[in-house]
């Protein structure tokens, strides 16, 4: 065979890319926690899991989850498999827009734009830890700013009520644990006049609560529900670990299960502090 000279496979190479570094000069190495945009080992998980024990709105049927096959198959490999079924409403979910938005957008049609934003977390557990049926006030909303500057477009707003501590006791964080029955309930929420106040007064892309809903436990008309999906805005619940995210600074990523025509649906929550 004729020899191909030297600079030619060289020239062929560098067009084709093979001789450039896999990495990038300028870029931290692949296994470097700081590669990307997002710093990997700054990632806090804001979602419980799913099994038996996850809680359901008191109507609702819980988490169902069989195992299909779960062991050595006929033909001697491992093979393991599972289905499940669920309520679009129970664990950490999202309540999309059309859940008390009537035509207001469906799980699927909620952009990742307004998934991906920066958190506001507003605390107002001192105000919980006293009365189990608090609700976030515009006075909360208006003190926070105060610290920490206005409410930034495309926010998340995480409403933090400390009710994540009660999370595997159910009687403690719906304040009632008989099934079947919503009438006697026990969690802080969102006011009528906050939810208002942060729809029409300020740009955010969604809400998100440490407790079972928007509307606090005793709600009969799930007003904030309704003002805060009727803007078609989402929101978020049973959001996990809201004492782990700063006031200002993290980076919200809530990716709902991408259910056409849904509801609501099981999320995955995840923030990226500072
Ligand atoms: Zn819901």
């Amino acid at each position: 065979m004729r020899q191909i000279p030297r600079a030619i496979i060289i020239f062929a190479l560098a067009a084709c890319g093979a001789l450039s570094p896999i990495v990038h000069p300028q870029l931290p190495p692949t296994n470097s926690p700081k590669r990307g945009a997002i710093d990997r080992s700054k990632v806090i998980d804001l979602t419980y899991n799913f099994d038996e024990s996850t809680i359901y709105w008191p109507t609702a049927k819980s988490f169902d989850w069989q195992k299909e096959s779960w062991g050595t198959s006929p033909g001697g490999y491992w093979y393991a498999s599972a289905r499940y079924a669920a309520s679009e409403h129970g664990g950490t979910h999202i309540d999309s827009p059309i859940h008390f938005g009537k035509d207001q957008a469906t799980t699927e049609q909620i952009p990742l734009s307004r998934l991906i934003g920066p958190a506001a977390a507003i605390d107002i557990s001192a105000a919980c830890e006293k009365d189990p049926d608090y609700r976030l006030s515009v006075a909360d909303i208006v003190s926070w700013e105060r610290k920490h500057g206005s409410i930034p477009d495309g926010a998340i707003v995480l409403v933090h009520t400390g009710w994540g501590r009660f999370w595997s006791d159910r009687k403690r964080y719906l304040g009632s644990d008989t099934p079947g029955d919503a009438t006697h309930l026990h969690f802080p929420g969102i006011s009528r006049e906050a939810a208002e106040f942060l729809v029409t007064r300020r740009k955010i892309s969604g809400v998100g609560i440490d407790t079972a809903s928007l509307d606090h436990g005793p709600s009969k008309d799930f007003i904030a529900h309704q003002i805060i999906n009727g803007a078609n805005i989402y929101g978020l619940e049973n959001v996990a670990n809201l004492e782990q995210v700063p006031a200002t600074g993290a980076t919200l990523i809530a990716l709902p299960m991408k259910i056409k025509g849904g509801t609501g649906g099981p999320t995955r929550i995840i923030a990226s502090v500072p």
